[in-house]
């Protein structure tokens, strides 16, 4: 976390208030003169041929490779999430980002022939779509996972020919200023990739900036202010949004690695995850299901991340305990019950416990959605199309999970859900994987990261048409003689349209 005190940010340990780093704040005057800067150095990059920025991003790799030990140290410091997942959830999915486009990013990018059909008959000339650079990149990004958010679509917009200017979270300033400092080592090029260090004012000056396309990962209020103020001069973007996403439990579901499994997904770093599981659907009696995710929650070890023995760490900010607090309690006045927290513990660290819900109707889920903190909130439901209804009744599409011994139920069941992503018996893990594209629906955005989706976001595609000088073509002037059309006609039927 961070506070800002004139023209510097603060970085500070959201467990301890203890002082991370101090970051000066870019004048948000420099931005525009920042992304000229980048403008010109992508006019170089984007001619390099694939080799040259393989090398580059595999420097980077290697670079960010032999940090793990320090990336690990940080991102628990500044982030206040214990050590192993920082590590696992973090730092090694974003290796394996860089590596699968380092590995497959020529393949994605590589020029696709594409047939003529049948109007090779008028020789339509032969196609090729290319993935051009889009030119430069704005990224704003969020602080809960501060490499993996940030470093994966870097690396993506770079391996696309791009350059970048984005502006890490003004509450993970640190991870933001080692990423920056870790290209540099790598050797891109200057100017090609800037960090701007401020909070809405400076990404508020990167979206009026001259860009290309915009990336935003946060919340979905700031989210939809940043994709209107690019939409409003044409500029597209990615919108990487808030999620709340559900759980269905079928009956076959077995109690006990069900429960287990959920209550890592719903409180890995302290529910500060926009995949965690948030809403949980059990199909007949809720009962047995709640009494066992209350007991887990209570055994759950809430403190320092740096105690070996810490399973949650502090949310990011007062100020995000706060709103989280008020959510919880327009929840309970919902009608929701409490079966274990809903209270903020004391610190110095921004403390909450895990909390776990327990409502009869829909009315609680009303005033918890996009909720971003330790909480699970469980519902029975009459059947699997109760489950489906309750699912899709929130705008928020991000991540929604199936847990049943029964696989082709489960198949069936997550075509019927919309989110952009549905894993069967797993959920928040799936997030890591290297080239699966990952994005919302509805509310919680559009455009994907990662994978060669991910990386085609970065890309634009252009259509290379292209003919044999001088030779015979038909589309010439003058179209001659008054039977042309029946004639045409009549060689269309035949080769064509036979009956
Ligand atoms: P946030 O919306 O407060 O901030 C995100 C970024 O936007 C920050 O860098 C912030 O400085 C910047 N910003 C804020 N106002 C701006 C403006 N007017 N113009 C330009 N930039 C502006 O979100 P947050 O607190 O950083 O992150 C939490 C939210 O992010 C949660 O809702 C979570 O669900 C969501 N999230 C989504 C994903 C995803 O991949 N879909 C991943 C992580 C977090």
């Amino acid at each position: 976390m961070s506070l800002v005190l004139d023209d510097v940010l603060i970085s500070s340990n959201p467990a301890t208030g203890a002082e991370v780093d101090r970051i000066k704040i870019t004048p948000a005057g420099r931005v525009a003169e920042l992304v000229a800067r980048a403008r010109a150095a992508q006019q170089d990059w984007g001619q390099r041929p694939w080799k040259q920025r393989r090398e580059v991003l595999s420097r980077w790799w290697q670079i960010l490779g032999r940090d793990a030990g320090d990336w690990t140290a940080l991102i628990r410091d500044e982030i206040g999430k214990p050590g192993v997942e920082a590590l696992a959830g973090d730092v090694v999915p974003t290796l394996d980002a860089l590596r699968w486009t380092i590995k497959h990013g020529e393949r994605t990018l590589r020029d696709v022939r594409v047939g003529a059909e049948w109007q090779r008959w008028l020789l339509m000339p032969g196609a090729r779509l290319r993935w051009c650079p889009v030119g430069v990149v704005g990224m704003i990004g969020t602080w809960n996972y501060p490499l993996f958010l940030n470093a994966p679509p870097i690396a993506q917009a770079l391996a696309a020919g791009n350059a970048v200017v984005w502006k890490p979270s003004e509450l993970a300033v640190r991870s933001g200023q080692k990423i920056q400092q870790s290209l540099e080592e790598a050797g891109v090029p200057a100017g090609l990739v800037t960090a701007v260090f401020g909070g809405s004012e400076v990404g508020q000056a990167l979206v009026e900036s001259d860009l290309d396309k915009g990336f935003f990962t946060g919340g979905i209020e700031n989210g939809r202010r940043v994709i209107a103020g690019l939409g409003a001069r044409g500029i597209p973007a990615v919108a990487e949004l808030s999620g709340f996403d559900a759980a269905i439990i079928l009956p076959d579901a077995p109690l006990h690695s069900t429960v287990g499994a959920l209550t890592w997904a719903a409180y890995v770093g302290c529910g500060q995850t926009c995949v965690a599981v948030k809403r949980v659907y059990v199909i007949g009696d809720a009962r047995p299901w709640a009494e066992e995710f209350s007991a887990r929650a209570r055994a759950l070890e809430v403190g320092d991340p740096a105690r070996p023995a810490t399973d949650i760490g502090p949310m990011i900010t007062a100020s995000a305990r706060e709103r989280f607090d008020r959510q919880i309690k327009d929840a309970i006045r919902a009608g929701a019950r409490v079966l274990a927290g809903a209270t903020s513990l004391s610190g110095p660290g921004w403390f909450y416990a895990p909390t776990v819900l327990q409502a009869e109707t829909a009315e609680a889920e009303g005033a918890l959605a996009g909720a971003f903190g330790p909480v699970v909130l469980i519902r029975g439901v009459a059947d699997v199309d109760a489950a489906v209804a309750a699912t899709n009744s929130s705008n928020f599409a991000l991540g929604a999970s199936v847990w049943t011994r029964n696989s082709s139920a489960a198949r069936h069941l997550a075509s019927r859900l919309q989110a952009g992503m549905v894993s069967i018996n797993d959920a928040v893990t799936p997030t890591a994987h290297a080239g699966a594209p990952f994005g919302g629906c509805k509310a919680s955005g559009f455009g994907r990261t990662h994978g060669a989706l991910g990386l085609r976001e970065f890309s634009q595609p252009q259509v290379l048409f292209q003919r044999r000088p001088g030779g015979f073509r038909p589309q010439l002037f003058p179209y001659g003689r008054s039977s042309t059309v029946e004639r045409f006609l009549a060689v269309y039927r035949r080769v064509f349209h036979r009956r």
